[in-house]
């Protein structure tokens, strides 16, 4: 529980949310400005600023229920795809410092813009960058 927190207080029932699922670890709502109707946030009940905070048997259940919620939405809504979106970071666009994992169901006409510049790297740069991380592993 972190004070100021709206997701905290979505958890603790002090705001109120629409469910779509709830068990020990995570609650599921919708998104109160959806991508698509029936855009899903799955919120852990502990309070994690980001992934940079959270464990890593947490992470896995929430991508289990992520999975959980994508085949459920995929059947409610007959949508054509999903986007399983999460900021980590004011530069990453996240508005909310509670972790929280998007899951937006998709259509082929639908408006919804998730988009970026590719890029491209020189020779022998993508392995240097690829060591990098590994080695931070
Ligand atoms: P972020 O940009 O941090 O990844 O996403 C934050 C999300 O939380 C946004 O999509 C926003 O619409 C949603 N959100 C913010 N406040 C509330 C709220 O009080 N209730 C619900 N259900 N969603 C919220
Ligand atoms: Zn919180």
């Amino acid at each position: 529980m972190s004070n100021n927190c709206i997701f905290c207080s979505i958890i603790g029932n002090e705001i109120s949310s629409t469910t779509i699922y709830e068990d020990a670890v995570v609650k599921v709502i919708t998104d109160i400005s959806p991508a698509n109707k029936g855009h899903a946030i799955i919120i852990p009940k502990k309070h994690f600023k980001d992934i940079f905070e959270m464990d890593e048997d947490t992470a896995s259940h929430i991508f289990t229920i992520a999975s959980k919620i994508s085949k459920a939405m995929k059947e409610a809504l007959n949508c054509d795809g999903i986007n399983i979106l999460q900021n980590n970071g004011e530069a990453a666009g996240q508005t909310v410092f509670h972790f929280h994992m998007h899951v937006i169901p998709r259509y082929l006409d639908d408006t919804v813009t998730i988009s970026w510049k590719t890029g491209s790297y020189s020779q022998g740069e993508a392995e240097k960058v690829a060591e990098n991380i590994r080695n931070k592993m």
